[in-house]
């Protein structure tokens, strides 16, 4: 197996979830201080009671998960965003000095967690437009035969989508657990999560923060085949996913159809912010997601925004030139390319 040697003999801890009339097992309190929740109306129902543990296994929010993305309940884990999912795949595969592969630039928190469990971090270069060139990638799995290769599909920083013949090759050609993480994927289909039964080294990680716009209450999951599932469910942390979380975000998939025209608006939305930031004199990069990424030569363009009281996203080294921007609602592109406009007659004039 591909866990870790300490993982391998590991029996996690198991929560009860045994009908009960009685609760008395866990110590855990009464609630006294937030007790009116459900009569004011807040959030809760009374299906919620947070004086206890949450569900453990997250049943409801699997069952709603496992509708939306036709995977079955066992091929899911549920966790603090897919963060908490990055994590816990290095924690369960990967030893010190081990080696994770993953194109560069791409999510930073693949190197982050890499570093933090000591494993060698090797990175593969975008091309200079930014494409990913698969075969790279699988030349050098072939050479420093990596543990994990993390692929962000459609990119972050910048937007690019990677063919679903090009990662299935991928599976193929290596025998490195591949993390698909589709933390983008609403925006651009062409999901690779129907192979998850077909190659037995397949990750796909998804989440609510994006798409789904319910990034504050962490709500990320993982989908792969249930072998690999059940090995990830002994490392997590008992009771890491808490209740008003399960709760937020069964509701939210129980409305999932209003996503469709959201989803619609923002693709509207990035022609125009595209063809309005290439009018600007900037060169912008084609994107599948809900962002896109330009490289401008204006000088300290990132404080000149942040003086007008706009956030984007700066980057260091040599990315400096470059930027990240959120596609947002009409108004606040608007207002975006607005200030973005008096900056360009700033420097010209
Ligand atoms: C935002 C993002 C995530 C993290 O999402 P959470 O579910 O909020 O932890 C993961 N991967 C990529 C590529 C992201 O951009």
């Amino acid at each position: 197996m591909r866990e870790k040697e300490s993982i391998r003999n590991l029996k996690g801890y198991e929560a009860c979830q045994i009908p009960f009339e009685i609760k008395l097992d866990a110590n855990e309190g009464k609630n006294i201080l937030l007790s009116n929740l459900y009569e004011e109306g807040l959030i809760l129902d009374n299906e919620t009671p947070i004086n206890l543990y949450p569900d453990n296994d997250a049943i409801l929010l699997k069952k709603e998960l496992s509708k939306y993305l036709n995977v079955s309940i066992n091929q899911i884990l549920v966790g603090n965003g897919s963060s908490e999912m990055i994590e816990l795949i290095i924690k369960t595969f990967v030893d010190k000095d081990e080696t994770i592969l993953s194109f560069t630039p791409s999510f930073s928190m693949y190197k982050i967690y890499a570093q933090i469990y000591g494993a060698n971090f090797v990175e593969v270069n975008s091309n200079d437009d930014f494409s990913l060139d698969m075969k790279k990638m699988i030349k050098k799995a072939k050479e420093i035969f990596p543990k994990v290769i993390f692929i962000c599909n459609p990119n972050n920083p910048t937007g690019y989508l990677i063919d679903l013949k090009d990662i299935k090759n991928l599976l193929e050609e290596t025998d490195a657990l591949v993390v698909v993480d589709e933390a983008y994927i609403e925006f651009a289909e062409k999901s690779i999560l129907s192979e998850i039964e077909r190659y037995e080294n397949l990750i796909v990680l998804r989440t609510l923060s994006k798409a789904f716009g319910l990034a504050g209450i962490r709500v990320g999951s993982m989908i792969s085949n249930e072998e690999l599932i059940d090995i990830m469910k002994k490392v997590v942390s008992p009771y890491h996913l808490n209740s008003i979380s399960q709760y937020l975000a069964v509701k939210a998939l129980q409305n999932k159809e209003n996503l469709k025209p959201y989803i619609e608006e923002i693709k509207l939305q990035r022609i125009f912010l595209y063809k309005s930031l290439q009018k600007l004199g900037m060169k912008v990069v084609p994107s599948y997601a809900n962002f896109l990424f330009f490289q401008s030569d204006i000088k300290d363009l990132y404080n000149k925004l942040v003086d007008k009281g706009v956030l984007i996203r700066k980057f260091s080294d040599k990315l400096s030139k470059y930027f990240r921007v959120s596609i947002g609602d009409p108004s606040e592109n608007k207002k975006f390319i607005g200030c973005l406009k008096e900056i360009v007659k700033n420097e010209n004039g």
